[in-house]
């Protein structure tokens, strides 16, 4: 492991400054970085702790709810109002990781999480998301857990979060503080497909820090479902999240979400609009979730994410239409 300093920014403004050094990366929970670091996949100079600045908050209002970076997982799933209001992001934080990591790990590092390619993760590989050019071994190589959207000649890897597929149905928008003052962006946004850049993940400038989560209206008809080889502890085979607005048995409005299939958080907006001015019965139900597939690019393990993904948008369907 390299050695590094760690610094104690006293606001968001130092902060900010600390880290757009190079060689400096923040740390908040370092659920994900303290491991990639211990492996020499990342090899920061410069840890910029964020622990003790005050953007822990969870804000949730009748019709608005605004997380802050450093609120834990555990806390703001378990936080009332997002269990009543927003089940689909309490449901998603509970299906990820482990008790211990969601008491420690951050909203704004989840965001944040790397891939968990394996090849990725140890350096005795190549790795073009690594070591831009050195290679792609994962796409003629063990692939059964890696992406079918979004992938390219250069990389492959799943994005592998939960949370953020239940922010891309919630609507939800980031607020970015950077040298130049703050900016807002679309979760849908945030996230980069791979392209022949793969070690480029988000649109974050140098220091560039997330500094509110911003969901906009309540979405209690929503659901997040998991499907993965395990159940704790593990990152997604597939997975769905969905939000329906049904009024006098017509659904008027549909978010569909998709994880464990894409470089980045995937909606399906094909599935939405075959939902959208549909009654909620099982044949409408079925069709629409049929609709996925169009651009997947499986590799040789992974194909069967194609029919598994179908499935399990229709369980999450059926789940918030009974
Ligand atoms: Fe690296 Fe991406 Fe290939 Fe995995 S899929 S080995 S992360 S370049």
């Amino acid at each position: 492991m390299q050695p590094f300093t760690l610094t104690r920014p006293a606001d968001t403004k130092s902060a900010v400054a600390a880290a757009s050094q190079p060689g400096s990366a923040y740390i908040a929970g370092g659920t994900d970085l303290l491991q990639l670091a211990k492996d020499n996949v990342e090899t920061p100079r410069r840890l910029i702790d964020l622990d003790s600045l005050p953007l822990s908050g969870i804000h949730a209002t009748a019709n608005r709810l605004r997380l802050e970076p450093l609120a834990r997982m555990s806390d703001v799933a378990a936080h009332p109002a997002v269990a009543r209001d927003w089940p689909v992001l309490s449901q998603a934080l509970l299906a990820s990781a482990s008790p211990q990591i969601r008491n420690m790990g951050t909203m704004g590092g989840n965001l944040l999480q790397r891939t968990r390619c394996g090849y990725f993760r140890d350096t005795g590989f190549a790795c073009n998301k690594r070591a831009p050019g050195s290679g792609c071994p994962a796409i003629n190589g063990e692939n059964r857990m890696l992406a079918i959207l979004g992938v390219s000649d250069s990389c492959i890897a799943t994005y592998p979060g939960d949370m953020a597929v239940a922010l891309m149905v919630l609507d939800a928008e980031l607020e970015l503080t950077g040298r130049d003052g703050i900016r807002k962006v679309a979760i849908g946004d945030f996230h980069k497909e791979p392209g022949d850049t793969p070690h480029i993940e988000t649109v974050l400038q140098p220091g560039e820090l997330i500094t509110g989560i911003d969901i906009p209206a309540p979405a209690r008809r929503s659901h997040y479902l998991k499907v993965r080889d395990r159940a704790s502890f593990e990152f997604a085979l597939v997975s769905a999240a969905v939000a329906l607005y049904i009024d006098a048995g017509t659904i008027r409005s549909a978010r569909v979400a998709a994880g464990g299939v894409g470089t980045r958080p995937w909606r399906l907006p094909e599935v939405e609009a075959a939902l959208i001015g549909k009654p909620p019965d099982p044949a409408s139900l079925k069709a629409a979730a049929d609709q996925f597939g169009a651009g997947a690019k499986p590799a040789k393990s992974n194909a069967f994410k194609l029919v598994l993904l179908k499935r399990t948008v229709l369980r999450a369907l059926q789940t918030v239409s009974a």
